[in-house]
């Protein structure tokens, strides 16, 4: 079946930037509702639109369509005493970064150092300011149940089978990774 709104679409994928390097192999695929649902970046929706399994290609998506420009006013030092111990590289922290509206929300910052008493926080998306280059693979396209298209989320299977009351509403447990992050 062609891949359309509300199908559920299994893409296996490789990450790369746009140098080639390889980001990510993808041993597990994306899996994802279909239809502008924002499971997934819209460059992939468009890629896959109308597709079929077996289908396969490269896209190419600048950062300002995928996880936005690199923010410099996210990096912060702050001191050493004021986080837990041990604190290495690569710990993350949720905060409001200084230069945030109301309404904003947190924001994730990752330690990338830690030196002299000082630590230093990155706030952007790891994969922020990077051109990626994805390699697309469809293997799986079917029609969504209709749970999934009210969850607005794919399902792994038997996911909902002793769920029967609706409290899912914030729970992201049921769903599948399905935009990449790490
Ligand atoms: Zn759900």
């Amino acid at each position: 079946m062609k891949i359309t709104k509300n199908t559920v679409v299994t893409v296996h994928y490789k990450l790369s930037d746009a140098q080639n390097n390889l980001l990510e192999d993808g041993q597990d695929p994306i899996v994802y509702l279909h239809g502008g649902y924002e499971n997934t970046l819209p460059a992939i929706e468009n890629a896959l639109d109308g597709k079929e399994v077996g289908y396969s290609t490269t896209i190419q998506i600048e950062p300002e369509e995928a996880f936005g420009d690199y923010d410099p006013s996210l990096l912060r030092v702050e001191e050493r005493g004021k986080f837990p111990s041990p604190l290495e590289v690569g710990m993350q922290f949720e905060g409001i970064p200084e230069s945030s509206e109301e309404g904003e929300g947190t924001v994730v910052f990752v330690v990338t150092d830690i030196a002299d008493g000082k630590v230093v926080l990155d706030g952007n998306h790891p994969l922020a300011g990077i051109a990626l280059r994805f390699v697309l693979d469809v293997t799986e396209v079917r029609p969504a149940t209709p749970e999934e298209i009210e969850h607005r989320h794919a399902h792994a299977p038997g996911v909902h089978d002793d769920d029967d009351d609706d409290d899912d509403e914030g729970s992201d447990s049921d769903q599948y990774r399905s935009i990449i992050i790490h």
